[in-house]
């Protein structure tokens, strides 16, 4: 009977398969990612924040042509928004690279370049979203305001307003019900509309002032705070995030919903996974980009050639040949996956989809309709992946998005394919993917965590 049963491939949780020792490391790990949840809410938070991980971790700024040797850790800041940490090991750099890919930005809505107006007694900042996102879940719930303004002499001025309790918070009104009657009968689409997605941020008149008295109000408090102008507004970037803090989830406390999981919940293993995992004879690098949620171009997407940059360089550097050095590197993209949710079964096929508590995800690949946009990673790389995971003791599950056509999505593991890289999508389930704040289960970002340490160290 028990050999019979190994006949058959059965997700298990990661309660049953890796018991009570693993379940509290899990708990633990998790109140540190709900610091960082906290602290980093934009890609440029996320760096800073890891910055500080890695230099606490002994890793130190590299620039292009410094000299490398074994053991050396390394990152590089680009341009704040974009980070990349790697450590040398004591192996031919022709054996490749470990590499983990992961995304800092989330889906947020940004002011517009001119982003203030007054009507009606009420003044607004205009927003342009970013991202995917459900427009009515960013209605009636307090917005923080974080980002920076640089004035036209180049210097940055940080801003995070509604963080702290003492801040005003920011908001977006909704239609009362009583008046809904028409709006009820509309689709989503039709009746939340971007250009609706307006921010109250005033409604008191400046004393004196006869025209757009309160705009002059809320002018004037920004140029005595903060020294802006309205027309620094033009060279700022200035997103609008959910206010709240990352909180524990159930009775039990094995979940965490907060903003912006995707794809922290994912970048953070990835990082504190580099930082652990200093044993390895492989070179190792964790990537943490931005732009992934609008298609990953420019300068500080997974899309610009500044992975082949660097790759080159620590070639170059170890005396490696940088063509050798790509065709035997591995990545992990490290991105989270839907969680199966029974309360909207019938867009996802369970015995394909993530389920919550079995632990990391493996998406062989991404994209849509007929695998259209995916990198789709050979079978060679999945049982390479499925020995390292096992011969680890890491609990795992395999998943795709949803229903074949019910819709799609992408990573950054096309983009790092193209390069010539084996890659495999790998990371946590998500409930309530791109909403203001999503879940996550604590085990399941636990075994995100022991599957890049694994990974890092394998073979
Ligand atoms: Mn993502
Ligand atoms: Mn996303």
């Amino acid at each position: 009977m028990s050999e019979n049963k190994q006949l058959k491939y059965e997700k298990k949780t990661v309660y049953e398969k890796a018991g009570a020792k693993i379940v509290a490391s899990a708990y633990e790990y998790a109140k540190d990612y709900v610091k960082f949840l906290d602290a980093a809410k934009t890609e440029r938070e996320a760096v800073t924040e890891c910055v500080r991980m890695a230099e606490a971790a002994g890793y130190r700024p590299y620039q292009f042509g410094d000299p490398l040797k074994a053991g050396d850790k390394l990152y590089y800041n680009n341009r704040g928004k974009n980070i990349f940490l790697f450590r040398i090991g004591s192996e031919s750099i022709n054996n490749g690279i470990r590499i983990t890919a992961a995304h800092i930005d989330s889906p947020r809505l940004d002011l517009k370049q001119v982003p203030i107006y007054e009507e009606s007694g009420m003044c607004f900042f205009k927003t342009h979203y970013y991202g995917g996102i459900r427009k009515y879940q960013w209605l009636a719930t307090p917005l923080a305001l974080h980002g920076v303004v640089v004035k036209q002499d180049g210097s940055v001025i940080n801003l995070t307003v509604g963080e702290n309790e003492s801040d005003p918070v920011m908001y977006i009104t909704d239609l009362l019900p009583h008046l809904a009657a028409k709006e009820a009968g509309k689709t989503v689409r039709e009746a939340f509309q971007a250009e609706k997605l307006n921010i109250l941020i005033g409604s008191r008149p400046l004393d004196g002032e006869e025209k757009d008295s309160i705009k002059m109000g809320v002018l004037s408090y920004l140029y005595e705070t903060y020294g802006i102008t309205e027309e620094d507004f033009l060279s700022a970037e200035l997103s609008l995030v959910p206010a709240a803090r990352a909180r524990d989830v159930g009775f039990d406390r094995s979940m965490i919903c907060g903003y912006g999981h995707d794809d922290r919940v994912c970048a953070y293993p990835s990082i504190t996974a580099i930082i652990d995992a200093d044993e390895s004879v492989h070179t190792t690098m964790c990537l943490l980009v931005d732009k992934e949620e609008t298609g990953s171009d420019g300068v500080t997407g997974m899309q610009s050639s500044l992975i082949t940059d660097i790759i080159t360089e620590i070639a170059k550097a170890l005396g490696g040949n940088e063509a050798t050095v790509r065709a035997n590197s591995k990545c992990l993209s490290s991105d989270v996956s839907a969680t199966y949710d029974p309360n909207f079964s019938d867009v996802y096929e369970q015995r394909n989809s993530c389920l919550i508590g079995c632990g990391v995800s493996m998406c062989k690949f991404t994209g849509s309709g007929g695998k259209g946009g995916t990198s789709d990673a050979s079978a060679e790389l999945v049982a390479w992946v499925r020995r390292c995971l096992n011969e680890a003791g890491v609990v795992w599950q395999t998943c795709e998005l949803g229903k074949v056509d019910a819709g799609g999505g992408g990573t950054v593991a096309k983009y790092m394919a193209n390069h010539n890289i084996d890659t495999i999508d790998m990371g946590v389930g998500v409930l309530s993917m791109h909403a203001p704040y999503e879940v996550i289960s604590k085990v399941d970002l636990y075994e995100a965590y022991r599957a890049f340490r694994a990974f890092y160290n394998f073979e």
